[in-house]
């Protein structure tokens, strides 16, 4: 079968990472989290002095120092997690905390930080053979890519599954926390100017709300095998 570029869109904790790593793992494709990405950057403002929980984001500083930020994939160990490395640090732990998530998307707002990671991202493709997930990946990133899903679940069941992914990684966290940081995420994902998250025309439509993760795998894998031998 020839190689294809997957582009799984979705709303945050829509499940989308988690079918995104599985999918890639079973047919051989290489994972790219985009969303890492945007928090990595999110993390280096906080570190660096850019950003803070109750000032904001810097826009014009980041800007300043995105030629200064690197950030890479190491490939998936015996935890089965690609860790993201920020200049060559493991970061895979400290972008997923609260403070990254609450300021996560007005990073993701400012369109140059969209532009430069763009390009990234465009960059891990050449070579196809890519599952990438993220907000803009099918509209944005990859327009022309051969296999699109758009991945959606109601605010609270996804509030729920964070919950829950967040304590078997020993964080302690409140649900209505959660909750509130994902309406805000999918409100400013929705909304901004610069490739806000929506459905491309062409997406199939994976609602997974009431889907176990067996159902989806075998949804998201019949659809790949249909389009991918197709493309030969
Ligand atoms: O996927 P994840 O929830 O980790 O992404 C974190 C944030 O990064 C999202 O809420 C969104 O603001 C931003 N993002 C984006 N475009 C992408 C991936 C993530 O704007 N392609």
């Amino acid at each position: 079968m020839s190689k294809i570029i997957i582009a799984i869109d979705g709303f945050s904790s829509s499940g989308k990472s988690t079918m995104a790593r599985s999918l890639a793992k079973r047919i051989g494709y290489v994972y790219v989290d985009s969303g890492a990405m945007y928090r990595a950057v999110t993390l280096y403002a906080l570190n660096n002095g850019i950003a803070s929980v109750e000032n904001g984001v810097d826009a014009g500083a980041l800007v300043r120092v995105l030629p200064n930020i690197e950030i890479s994939f190491l490939p998936a160990g015996e935890d089965g997690v690609q860790h993201t490395l920020l200049n060559g640090v493991d970061v895979e732990r400290e972008i997923r905390d609260m403070r990254v998530s609450s300021l996560v998307s007005p990073v993701a707002a400012i369109p140059e930080v969209r532009k430069h990671l763009t390009r990234l991202q465009q960059e891990y493709g050449r070579q196809k053979g890519i599952v990438m997930d993220g907000r803009d990946i099918g509209t944005t990133v990859f327009p022309d890519a051969e296999m699109k899903v758009f991945v959606n679940a109601s605010p609270e069941v996804r509030a729920r599954r964070r919950v829950l992914e967040l304590e078997q990684k020993g964080s302690r966290v409140d649900y209505e926390d959660v909750l509130k940081n994902i309406r805000e995420r999918d409100h400013i994902d929705t909304t901004r100017k610069e490739s806000p998250l929506c459905r491309a025309a062409d997406a199939y439509l994976l609602d997974n709300d009431k889907m176990t993760i067996p159902e989806q795998m075998d949804w998201l894998v019949n659809l790949y095998q249909k389009i991918a031998g197709s493309e030969n």
